[in-house]
């Protein structure tokens, strides 16, 4: 993938050579719900995105197109500017994306929902892409630069809105025979537990993200009865027990209220239930615990470890798994897909 600019040719890297030599940058762009957030990375350094383009998601196929096209052509014209070229382009997306790029299955993004998007943006843009499933990507990034380098078998848990999910098998990624493996979320915890979007009920991401954080706290507010107006969350929440969401119970539990606490520790439960299937099934090297609820990870990873021993067979064997935050960020998402457009060993 690299030019002649990634030969040393000075005794110093490409990048510090003060002789002019056009370098291939790798591009990735993360497609959120709600945003849309470009990175163009150098293959010497692809920790530090070298420039970021961010934009709105819009409502509909044809603007996400025309947004995806915007930024990679915003960027495109950066790395010019800066005299180097894009040699490949990776594109994270919320949902199961089949091997024909076409998107199956995306809660947050429903309007792309069985559009070709891959063919789409390469018409637009008249280049190759690659439209991967977005934890795939964020796993994928912090294999090669976070917290996953070194392991070959693992797990990733996005605990977001819902639970995304990925799993790396030998070093590759497991994408399954039709492309839509590694989606612990929906994996059914609780038979006729809580209704789920995917017209299912009980499924993990109901009970564990931070949806799952809401509903939990709902359901201790009202267990609470007459004395729910005493919890900090519901304060939080406007004095309405049903608006409480996942950041009035961080706030309420960082403020040291004791039922916020309590959910918590229901929380871990409820995680360790479903990282202990996964760990039961896949035996890996190392869990990662990503999406937006590894911010709040000091309320219940330690806990989730603690439980985890009960919850795996033959756990007193070997060393518990370990289980990681993530290490890269908000941006893991764009990196990741960036890196997988440049390789040719990600899938299996
Ligand atoms: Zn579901």
């Amino acid at each position: 993938m690299f030019s002649v600019a990634l030969v040393r040719c000075c005794g110093t890297s490409a990048a510090l050579c003060s002789v002019s030599l056009v370098t291939d940058l790798h591009l990735g762009i993360d497609v959120g719900g709600t945003k849309i957030l470009g990175v163009i990375l150098d293959p010497s350094d692809p920790r530090e995105p070298i420039a970021v383009r961010r934009s709105a998601t819009p409502d509909t196929v044809d603007h996400v197109v025309d947004s995806l096209r915007d930024v990679i052509e915003f960027l495109r014209a950066d790395a010019g500017r800066r005299g180097h070229t894009v040699s490949t382009i990776g594109i994270g997306v919320p949902g199961v994306v089949d091997r024909g790029g076409v998107l199956r299955g995306a809660p947050n993004l429903l309007c792309a929902v069985d559009q070709p998007l891959k063919d789409r943006v390469e018409q637009a843009v008249g280049s190759p892409v690659l439209v991967e499933n977005d934890a795939n990507c964020a796993l994928w990034a912090e294999a090669e630069l976070g917290v996953g380098q070194g392991a070959l078998d693992i797990v990733m848990v996005a605990l977001g809105t819902g639970i995304g999910g990925a799993v790396m098998v030998d070093g590759r990624l497991r994408v399954g025979a039709h492309g839509f493996a590694g989606e612990p979320g929906h994996m059914v915890v609780c038979r006729d537990g809580v209704l789920c979007p995917c017209g299912r009920r009980g499924c993990w991401e109901r009970y564990a993200s931070g949806a799952g954080l809401a509903w939990l706290a709902q359901q201790a507010v009202g267990r609470a009865g007459e004395t729910s107006g005493a919890s900090r969350m519901v304060e939080l929440a406007g004095g309405d027990p049903s608006a409480i969401r996942g950041e009035h119970v961080t706030a309420a539990a960082d403020e040291g209220d004791g039922t916020a606490l309590a959910v918590f520790e229901q929380f871990a439960e409820w995680v360790a239930v479903g990282i202990g299937s996964l760990i039961n099934i896949l035996d890996p090297d190392l869990v990662i615990i990503g999406g937006g609820l590894v911010d709040q990870s000091h309320h219940y990873l330690d806990r989730v470890r603690e439980l985890l021993p009960a919850e795996v067979l033959g756990a007193g064997a070997h060393r518990p798994t370990p289980i990681a935050a993530a290490s890269m960020g908000p941006m893991a998402g764009a990196i990741g897909a960036a890196l997988l457009a440049s390789t040719q060993r990600r899938f299996r």
